[in-house]
């Protein structure tokens, strides 16, 4: 069997993983700046890590995951200047920026738990942790890769790629970053413009503010990450994940911030989901094609054909590699919906299919097959194509084409649970079926008719209420009861 390999960003190729401390594994992703729905670029990421943070678990890790909220610090453009993206709707909407961070937090828990993505072991805020970053600032500049210039902190690249290598995960060279950061004018109190805010001084109008030995001001957006990552994973931790959009200059100031503090490199490994685009256009709200996902769940946007039940998304998601770009169309949508229910299908046809004496087929090279494509960086759409393959099996059998023995029969379900259910986390999107519904109704009636019987009225009027709860009536006759949904 091949050991779990993860490419990794650090050394740009797949690498064999070994947690650091045995059993135990430690993995943080960068979370949502909650100001805004939640769209697709916040979807991608959240399945990646949750298939990995749900394939280390099943390989019988211990994990502990944190995936941060950005709630403060974060400026327009992922800038050094400008406004706080939180501050600026709180402004616009009239609201405390904590009522913005709080309303957009709750949109995003509803849109992940749709999306049936676990929680991860530990959510912490950017605005519940100013003291630790204050500290991790303060041990920064006292190692000498800090200056302070007018109640900022800035961090010093130039200082600090003497001895390090400012670029080491980007791969970007400090000349071409100073070559392309020359020509803007407005360098403001940084000795360099490659250099990168750790503490910004809060102007007068500037509602989210904290004090600080430098004044009072906020934090910079970069420094929250290494400062909640070090303080729940330690100073070196396995596995830091995020959008390739935050390898530069995000990660690669987390990376510097952590060597600066702490004198290590803070992740071992490095990964980084690729992007999503739609109809081949990157997402954008100049160009008319910024679809949340909320709008995706209720198809409530011009450019969408029809609702997208949350599953779709998901499964289309998994259908490409994580570092692999995906493009969203409604036809490519609609293809994924296809194959999701013609897959549950099949997971149904499994479970009532007759086991014979002798197999037509062998799918015993199934469950090596897929634990060794999850095991390469995640091969999901490889993983899938067997699964698929194993669909047309079944069918056949169903439609008495292949046999399958009892032993295969299991060794299916066992497998489509595995990777379906557990590390997928997929389900049906066509789950109460109308003869589901009536088979339940009648049994349910039945009871009702019976505790009449026993003279048990208020089991049968609870269990009328109860339903009336769920819009559903009863109408009792003389040969027994009939029922209709009342709305
Ligand atoms: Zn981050």
């Amino acid at each position: 069997m091949e050991p779990l390999k993860l490419y990794n960003t650090l050394n740009s190729k797949k690498e064999i993983f070994i947690p650091s401390n045995n059993k135990f594994v430690t993995m943080y992703v960068c979370g949502p700046t909650v100001y805004g729905e939640p769209h697709l670029g916040h979807a991608r990421p959240a399945i990646t890590f949750d298939v990995l943070y749900r394939h280390l678990k099943a390989m019988e890790y211990n994990v502990r995951y944190v995936r941060n909220i950005t709630d403060v610090g974060h400026l327009l453009n992922d800038a050094d200047h400008g406004e706080d993206k939180i501050s600026k709707k709180a402004k616009a909407l009239n609201l405390e920026p904590m009522e913005v961070a709080h309303f957009y937090t709750t949109k995003y828990h509803e849109a992940m738990n749709l999306l049936n993505i676990q929680s991860p072991s530990i959510e912490p805020t950017a605005s519940g942790h100013i003291i630790e970053q204050i500290e991790m600032i303060k041990k920064i500049i006292n190692n000498g890769y800090a200056y302070e210039v007018n109640g900022s902190v800035y961090f010093d690249v130039i200082k600090y790629n003497k001895g390090h290598n400012y670029g080491v995960l980007s791969k970007r060279k400090i000349e071409n970053l100073l070559e392309n950061t020359r020509s803007l004018d407005g360098q403001g109190d940084k000795k360099n413009q490659v250099d990168f805010a750790l503490w910004k001084r809060a102007s007068k109008e500037h509602i989210m503010k904290w004090p600080s030995p430098w004044g009072e001001g906020f934090p910079g957006w970069h420094i929250e990450c290494s400062t909640m990552s070090c303080k729940y994973l330690g100073s070196q931790f396995d596995i830091h994940g995020g959008g390739m959009d935050l390898i530069f200059p995000h990660h690669e100031a987390e990376i510097a911030q952590c060597c600066a503090a702490n004198g290590k490199a803070a992740a071992k490994y490095w990964l980084h989901n690729n992007m999503i685009t739609i109809s081949g256009q990157k997402m954008g709200k100049s160009l008319g094609n910024f679809i949340t996902l909320s709008e995706f769940f209720d198809g409530n946007h011009k450019k969408l054909e029809q609702p997208y039940h949350p599953m779709v998304i998901k499964f289309f998601i998994l259908q490409a590699h994580y570092r692999s770009t995906v493009d969203f169309s409604n036809k490519a949508l609609q293809a994924s919906e296809k194959g999701l229910i013609r897959l549950f299908k099949a997971i149904n046809n499994l479970y009532k299919l007759e086991p014979k004496q002798k197999s037509t087929v062998d799918i015993s090279g199934y469950k090596i097959k897929c634990q060794e494509a999850m095991n390469d960086d995640l091969n999901t759409p490889v993983v899938l194509s067997h699964l698929f393959d194993l669909v047309k099996i079944i069918n056949s059998a169903h439609e008495n084409k292949q046999s399958l023995t009892l032993n295969d029969i299991n060794e299916a379900k066992e497998l489509f649970h595995h990777y379906v259910n557990n590390i997928f986390g997929l389900d049906s999107i066509k789950k109460e079926t109308s003869s589901n519904i009536d088979g339940l109704m009648k049994l349910i009636l039945e009871i009702r008719s019976q505790s009449k019987k026993n003279k048990d009225w208020d089991m049968a009027d609870k269990i009328r209420a109860e339903l009336g709860k769920l819009n559903i009536e009863i109408q009792d006759k003389k040969d027994g009861a009939n029922w209709s949904f009342s709305n």
